[in-house]
């Protein structure tokens, strides 16, 4: 029953919005309106409990996964509910760390040893 086709057309207006797909537990929550405040805040709706928040994802996933972190814990989450949220979660932050710029340490007196020359 988890294949529910969510027939929301997602309007690309001005810049892509990648921080969706990062944050995945913005699909448990309907945004009712984003906000242009500086904080990336915006009204959304817990699909489970129905109750209405404006704030940013960090506070959504802290209602999703009952965390306490300001705004209380979803009451309608179940056991099973949190652990395939928490794993979406784990899957998008290693997805993250995938795609960050690796550093490559070069040691640089070698070169400038050899510049001296
Ligand atoms: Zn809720």
């Amino acid at each position: 029953m988890d294949s529910s086709d969510t027939g929301s057309s997602v309007s690309s207006s001005s810049q892509p919005n990648e921080g969706d797909t990062n944050n995945p537990l913005w699909s448990y929550v309907t945004k009712v309106e984003k906000l242009s405040d500086s904080g990336g805040n915006t009204l959304w709706q817990c699909n489970f409990c129905g109750v209405v928040k404006k704030s940013s994802y960090i506070r959504v996933k802290g209602h999703l996964l009952k965390l306490s972190n300001g705004i209380g814990p979803c009451k309608n989450v179940t056991n099973e509910l949190l652990a395939s949220m928490k794993k979406l979660e784990a899957e998008a932050k290693a997805k993250m760390k995938d795609n960050a710029p690796k550093k490559v340490p070069l040691p640089p007196f070698y070169l400038a040893w050899y510049v001296k020359w």
